[in-house]
Parts: structure tokens; C-alpha cells; sequence
């Protein structure tokens, strides 16, 4: 095996030239911090307004990091990702509802890709926000241990009863289920469901996924007896490890409500229990099965390499990695042309829908000091190498 993230040519072949030059001016711009600031809000304030963007974002940001509208006119975007055999987690990136119709809404959706995925051999898994089927506030209620009142209590059975019929049609359709960890003052009762679901669906595949978010200072223990208590119940645990997407929010909070912060104080301690839940979970191959979403380089190598010298199979079907559509292609499609189980989560929805998924993307990456620049340079390197600068 010759893995390097360095080759920009199987990095962005899966790109012509017109959609190379559009990724390009894209990371470009979101390198500009005032001009990013200006961007985002202005689209912000258009659509408070109602003023009609959608064509110019969907144009612009959303052609970048969604695959379409709609299921439909994302399947170009994953056919041309399975061409370089990079799979598809398809993620239905409506969010923030609080009404019961959405939520059903968004459950009905949910089956009709389990079904969709079903069919589609580079589609094995389909993502999915516990906020996106049950009330935020109600999560928080269970979370601090307060009684629910009888009608929050039937809300919570409806919402019980409408996720495990999405984990039975997964279970009965053989796709996986990524379920997306979320703020820390909600997850208590996202772990408990979602373990209770693996008990119940993971006895022979992994079908359910629960996410870890490393950069909270107990999540590597919380991992490990994870594991423990799914050994002695026999069911396979599946896990996604992430670094965490909310640490700003979390910090503030626990600051302004006078708590200890859950976050790791430096980006370090995030890493080396980033790292030590992938050696964690590789150690347990035959109980755990578990995918590595990240952008960063030094982690995905490092799974790579351990794979690699323990002689176990490149597409081990327990060892995944993920990055987003539109993000680090160079590691993304680098893992898979040398043989890994590599793939995407591909978001997709209405332009005005999957909007504040957008905003967090084009902040997160002006934020995430180097990356953009990362990203910036491995484009300029294959436009030059195109000869298109
Ligand atoms: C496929 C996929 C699925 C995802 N699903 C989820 C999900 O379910 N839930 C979720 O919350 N996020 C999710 N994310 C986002 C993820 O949590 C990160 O925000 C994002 O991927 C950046 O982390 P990184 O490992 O890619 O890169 P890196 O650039 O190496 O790490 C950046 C991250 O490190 C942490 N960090 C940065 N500075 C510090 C500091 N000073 N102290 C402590 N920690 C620090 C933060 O988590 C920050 O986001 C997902 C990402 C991917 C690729």
C-alpha cells in the first residue's frame, strides 16, 4: 500500500475542470475572513427577510457541501463518488423543528432513504439528529432527570416508537445507521436510546452507530464501558468518533451556569484521546465496529497505519472513515483508491432547509485556523497541475 494524502490528482480527479476552478473560488473567499462575515450575514439577514437567494446560495456554498435539493438530484453526486468507490452517508440535513408534523415528516424521509440506500451498493449508511425526530426541550427534560408530564410522556413514547421503526426497516434493509451526537446537555437520554436500539438490532451486524465526541473529557471512559457493557450483552457496538462541533457553545454555557466545562482544555488533549478511542476500538475489532469522521490528517493515517501493520483487511467491513462532502477530498479519496472503506456524509435538502448547516460550515472552516489553507493549497497545487493557473 502507498498511501499519501499529498497526490491532488486522485484527491480531486472525481472534479472537472469548471467544478475545480467553483471549489477553488469557493475555499478562496472562505479564506477571507471579512469577506466570509459579510457573506454568511447577508444570507442570514436575506432569508429573515424572505428575500429570494436560494439561487445565488444554491450556486455558490450549497453546490459545494450538499448534493441536491432533493434524494434525487443527489444520486449524480453519489454515483460519480462510487466510481472511486467512496461511499455515501446520506444525510437528510433538515433541522431544528419542533413541530410533530416535521418530525414525522423527517421520519418518513428517513425510511425512503434506508430503502434508497438499500438499493445502492455505496450507500450503507444514512445519518441522522435525534433533534431532527424529537423535541430539543424534552431531550433536556430526560437529560436532568425531570418527570415528564403525561402528555410529554406520550410525546416521548411517539418519538420512541417512530425511532425504532427507522432501526427495524434499517435492520430489515441491511443499511447502517449513524446517529449524530449533539450538545452535551441533551445526550444523556441520545446514548440511552441508541445503546438500547444497538441491543436490540446489533446481534449480528452493526446497524445502529452511536457518536462519541473526544474533545469531552469523559468520553473515552464512557467509551470503554460502552464496549464493556455491550460485550456483556452480546450485541456489536457501533461507534463514530468525532472531535465535537459545539465547543464555543459548550464552553460559553458552562462558563455563564457557573459548571466545570466537559470540553479538554487544549486542542492536544482532544487529540490524544481522539486517537486513543480509534486504538480503543481496533483492539476490539470482533465486538466493535467503528468509523473514524474526521478531517484531520495525523488521525487518519494513524488508522491507516495501524491497519496496515496488523495485516488486517483494508476494507475490514468493522473500519470506516468519514469526512463531509466537500471537505478534505484529499483524504477521502486518497483511503479509498488505496483499498479503505472510505466515503462522505452528503447532506441534502431545500436551499432554505439545510441553511444553518451551511452557516456552521462556512464559519467552522474560517475558524478551523489551517484548514482552510490546507484545503486552498491542495486545490491550487492540482489547478496548477492542470495547468489552469
Ligand atoms: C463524517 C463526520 C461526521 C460528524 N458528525 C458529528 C457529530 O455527530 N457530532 C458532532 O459534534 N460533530 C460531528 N462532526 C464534526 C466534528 O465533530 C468536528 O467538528 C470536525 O470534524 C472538525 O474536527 P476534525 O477531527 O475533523 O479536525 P481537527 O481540525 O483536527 O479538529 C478540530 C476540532 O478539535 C477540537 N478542538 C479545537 N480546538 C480545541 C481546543 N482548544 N481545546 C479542545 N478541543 C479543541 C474541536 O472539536 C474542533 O472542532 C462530524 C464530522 C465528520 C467529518
Amino acid at each position: 500500500m502507498s498511501l499519501s494524502f499529498d497526490n491532488t490528482e486522485i484527491a480531486f480527479r472525481h472534479l472537472n475542470d469548471k467544478d475545480l476552478k467553483h471549489a477553488y473560488r469557493m475555499f478562496w473567499a472562505m479564506n477571507r475572513p471579512v469577506l466570509q462575515k459579510t457573506g454568511s450575514g447577508f444570507t442570514k439577514w436575506a432569508i429573515k427577510l424572505h428575500l429570494p437567494v436560494n439561487s445565488i446560495v444554491k450556486h455558490f456554498i450549497f453546490r459545494q457541501f450538499c448534493g441536491g435539493e432533493s434524494l434525487i438530484e443527489s444520486i449524480p453526486v453519489i454515483k460519480n463518488m462510487a466510481h472511486y468507490k467512496v461511499f455515501t452517508a446520506l444525510d437528510y440535513g433538515v433541522e431544528g423543528k419542533s413541530r410533530e408534523a416535521d418530525f414525522r415528516n423527517t421520519a418518513r424521509v428517513m425510511i425512503r432513504n434506508i430503502e434508497f440506500a438499500h438499493s445502492n451498493e455505496f450507500v450503507p449508511f444514512i445519518s441522522c439528529k435525534l433533534t431532527g425526530l424529537v423535541r430539543f426541550a424534552l431531550l433536556q427534560k430526560i437529560h436532568d432527570n425531570i418527570t415528564l408530564t403525561d402528555t410529554e410522556q406520550k410525546e416521548w413514547d411517539r418519538f420512541y416508537h417512530r425511532f425504532k421503526q427507522i432501526c427495524q426497516k434499517a435492520a430489515d434493509e441491511n443499511t447502517a445507521i449513524f446517529v449524530d451526537a449533539e450538545e452535551t446537555w441533551i445526550q444523556k437520554p441520545i446514548d440511552r436510546i441508541v445503546h438500547e436500539m444497538m441491543a436490540i438490532f446489533n446481534k449480528k451486524k452493526a446497524i445502529v452507530f452511536n457518536t462519541v465526541q473526544m474533545y469531552c473529557t469523559d468520553r473515552l471512559e464512557f467509551l470503554r464501558q460502552s464496549i464493556e457493557e455491550a460485550k456483556a450483552k452480546a450485541y456489536i457496538y457501533g461507534i463514530k468518533m468525532v472531535r465535537g462541533a459545539y465547543m464555543d457553545k459548550e464552553r460559553e454555557r458552562a462558563a455563564n451556569m457557573h459548571y466545570p466545562s466537559p470540553i479538554h482544555i487544549s486542542k492536544e488533549a482532544t487529540d490524544k484521546d481522539y486517537d486513543a478511542s480509534i486504538k480503543l476500538c481496533f483492539d476490539q475489532l470482533e465486538n466493535v465496529a467503528f468509523c473514524a469522521a474526521t478531517h484531520n490528517e495525523n488521525s487518519s493515517a494513524y488508522l491507516a497505519k495501524l491497519i496496515e501493520e496488523h495485516q488486517v483487511q483494508l476494507n475490514h467491513p468493522h473500519i470506516y472513515f468519514a469526512q463531509l462532502f466537500g471537505m478534505s477530498d484529499h483524504i477521502t479519496y486518497n483511503l479509498a483508491a488505496a483499498g479503505f472503506n472510505a466515503g462522505k456524509y452528503l447532506p441534502y435538502g431545500p436551499v432554505r432547509e439545510v441553511m444553518p448547516y451551511l452557516i456552521r460550515r462556512s464559519e467552522e472552516n474560517t475558524s478551523v485556523s489551517g484548514q482552510m489553507g490546507r484545503e486552498l493549497q491542495l486545490l491550487r497545487t492540482e489547478m496548477m497541475r492542470r495547468k489552469l493557473l
